[in-house]
């Protein structure tokens, strides 16, 4: 018997008290039960997206999502800004290529964040954008990009919609969407959000309405406008993921438990800085400057010396710790520690300290102890304050 140490950006652990209410009596989703599962537990979302707009709950993945704010808001031949910066911001320029709009792609390298400066430099000689699509944080890299700079650059500069990615950030990461003039923000269950995958959850503001309202590419499955009738008797218009919706309710629970969300996110900031600071006291290398570093996962680039899928296929073998290997041109070059949703200092502890198993096993050269020592400091420094 073993426990795995599920470390991954996603799927992440479920907490026993989400499990068991998905666990409850099914109900069917055209009851006054289910009315008021749905209007309440949306209502309790909005201050983990920062908005006052209605929450929509769609069964898919986030991608799904994504495809919806895509789909809903622009017209094939009609020109968009996809900002990438990774494997996430690819996949957005991929759904808007397949809609057929004419993509204007700001590419930064993997790694990098994209600033504000670079927005407005790539935004001067385009003059009809219809929107610009962003990852706030790229899950491929550890990335977040300063989303509140970019919407307001957007909001400045151009005409265009703000659609945002959140789908690893939200639940984790601060979000502010009505403040940071994000018109459409996304995101998925299965990350930071503390459930299995199966249910995106969206946010729309009144400007992004007008465009929908006026789009005239047809959606079906992913109409928005469908989503919003329905929403307003407190219902979807076809089954949602029912089991998940009573899953997010206790997920709401445990944030206010936890004191409300600024304290989950305190939390996530609390767990990056123990990461990094682990593993520069372990001379390894971050993919990420600490400025844009990611508050729910971390690259790590490969110890020196060693061969990543063998030091990763180890840990995981002989002491059940489960990483994600590195995505694209990042392949063998890096791992990503997700530390996000039911996750804590302990567990982080935890996982520095097989880390360091891990690199005795191979001989790597360091001071034992110092990578948990390290993220002890910062873990105890922060109870201090
Ligand atoms: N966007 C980001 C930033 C992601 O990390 C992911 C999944 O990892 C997706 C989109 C796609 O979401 P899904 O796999 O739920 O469709």
């Amino acid at each position: 018997m073993y426990r795995n140490i599920l470390r991954h950006p996603g799927p992440t652990p479920i907490p026993k008290r989400v499990e068991l209410a998905m666990a409850q009596d099914m109900i069917s989703h055209r009851t006054p039960e289910f009315v008021n599962l749905y209007q309440e537990t949306t209502q309790r979302v909005k201050p983990i997206f920062g908005t006052k707009h209605d929450i929509l709950l769609l069964p898919s993945g986030g991608t799904a999502a994504l495809e919806a704010a895509a789909v809903n808001t622009v017209s094939p031949g009609e020109e968009v800004v996809v900002i990438t910066v990774g494997a996430f911001g690819d996949y957005f320029v991929s759904i808007c290529e397949k809609y057929g709009f004419h993509v204007h792609k700001l590419e930064k390298d993997w790694g990098e964040a994209c600033t504000k400066e670079d927005l407005i430099e790539f935004l001067k000689p385009l003059s009809n954008i219809k929107a610009v699509f962003a990852t706030y944080n790229e899950t491929s890299t550890g990335i977040l990009n300063p989303i509140d700079q970019l919407g307001e650059v957007v909001r400045t500069h151009s005409d265009a919609l703000f659609i945002v990615d959140g789908v690893s950030a939200i639940g984790g990461a601060p979000a502010q969407m009505d403040d940071w003039n994000i018109d459409i923000l996304v995101t998925g269950s299965q990350k930071a959000m503390m459930l299995p995958p199966g249910l995106a959850l969206l946010s729309v503001n009144d400007r992004a309405w007008k465009v929908i309202e006026e789009n005239q590419t047809p959606a079906y499955y992913l109409n928005l406008l469908s989503y919003r009738e329905w929403a307003s008797k407190g219902m979807t218009p076809n089954t949602p993921a029912v089991s998940l919706i009573m899953g997010l309710s206790a997920v709401c629970d445990l944030i206010d438990e936890e004191g409300g969300f600024s304290k989950t996110v305190e939390r996530h900031l609390l767990m990056k800085n123990m990461v990094r600071e682990a593993m520069k006291a372990l001379s390894i290398e971050l993919l990420t400057d600490d400025e844009h570093a990611s508050p729910t996962i971390t690259a790590i680039k490969t110890p020196q010396g060693l061969d990543l899928p063998t030091y990763l296929g180890h840990l995981k073998t002989n002491y059940h710790l489960d990483f994600a290997g590195g995505l694209g041109p990042l392949q063998g070059q890096i791992f990503r520690f997700g530390h996000m949703g039911y996750c804590f200092p302990s567990d982080v502890l935890e996982a520095v300290s097989l880390i360091e198993a891990g690199l005795q096993d191979f001989s790597y050269s360091f001071e034992s102890g110092a990578g948990v020592k390290a993220a002890q400091n910062v873990f105890l420094t922060s109870l201090r304050k």
